[in-house]
């Protein structure tokens, strides 16, 4: 009688140690995984543009090209290597986030940020014609602000790659109160390529792009939205997706808000 009222305790405990055991595991042996599989395709997709330096490198220097294509050869060299950089930055930008505590952490008005970020891309949009606008009213979080910075840097310079020519991007910042939470709100709206429900889920993973040309041709690495979903995370925040093909995109990123102390102007 002892034995049976004992002994299922002791089962349920060693029972519970052995899930947690392998729970453990596993996690481990994923983010393993999960690293042999970045490693790979960083070494990947740093070769191709070398590959591609190297290649016409090769041809400019044996002295058979003629004049005419000196130019494009050039470029092809000169876009090559920004790309590279683009991606090492990224890299190192990931890394960086894999690691990072929001350590450095300050009040942050995400309507100024949008303003400037849309000052800083303007010259890209208006080689494509593409027309940007902003909407709505300071919003103030608490954040790291290199780290928000690159979140929407890479939301709008998205909105304006994947766009069609003669385009337009809306971004609208808000604030939004309910009774269980108060949040910042950033909506990005493009009026371009729109993404497949069978990609939405996929854009956020490291590398993965719909159209690797298209990606590739504006000098894209594959990284921008893997920075934004981990980003993100580490300020709590969050980001929605919805978006018709063929018609546009609506990214939507919300930041827990914080409360500003307007009495101290008075
Ligand atoms: P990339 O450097 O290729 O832009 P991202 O991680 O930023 O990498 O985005 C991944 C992919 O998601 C892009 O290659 C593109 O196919 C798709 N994508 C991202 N933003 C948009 C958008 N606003 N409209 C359509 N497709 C998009």
């Amino acid at each position: 009688s002892w034995l049976t009222e004992v002994s299922p305790v002791l089962h349920a405990q060693e029972f519970q140690g052995c899930v947690l055991l392998m729970i453990n595991v596993t996690s481990q042996q994923q983010a393993e995984k999960m690293r042999r599989e970045f490693t790979g395709n960083v070494s990947h997709e740093l070769k191709t543009p070398l590959q591609i330096i190297s290649g016409y490198s090769e041809l400019l220097c044996s002295g058979l090209t003629s004049m005419e294509d000196v130019p494009k050869f050039s470029e092809q060299i000169l876009r090559e290597s920004r790309r590279m950089t683009a991606l090492i930055n990224e890299i190192l930008t990931l890394s960086y986030l894999d690691e990072a505590v929001n350590e450095e952490s300050e009040p942050i008005d995400l309507y100024a940020l949008s303003q400037n970020i849309i000052d800083e891309l303007a010259m890209q949009a208006k080689k494509e014609k593409i027309h940007m606008k902003l909407d709505g009213s300071p919003a103030w979080i608490q954040g790291n602000p290199a780290m928000v910075r690159s979140i929407l840097f890479n939301l709008i310079d998205n909105a304006i790659k994947y766009n069609r020519p003669e385009g337009s991007i809306r971004v609208q910042v808000s604030n939004s109160q309910s009774e269980e939470k108060r949040e910042a709100i950033v909506r990005i709206e493009d009026t371009g390529l729109g993404i497949l429900p069978s990609e939405q889920e996929r854009i956020f993973e490291r590398f993965y792009r719909v159209d690797k040309s298209r990606s590739r041709q504006k000098g894209g690495t594959g990284l921008g939205l893997s920075i934004v979903k981990h980003a993100l995370r580490i300020h709590n925040g969050r980001i929605e997706l919805s978006s018709v093909p063929d018609e546009g995109s609506v990214f939507t990123v919300s930041f827990p808000m914080v409360e500003m102390d307007t009495n101290s102007d008075q």
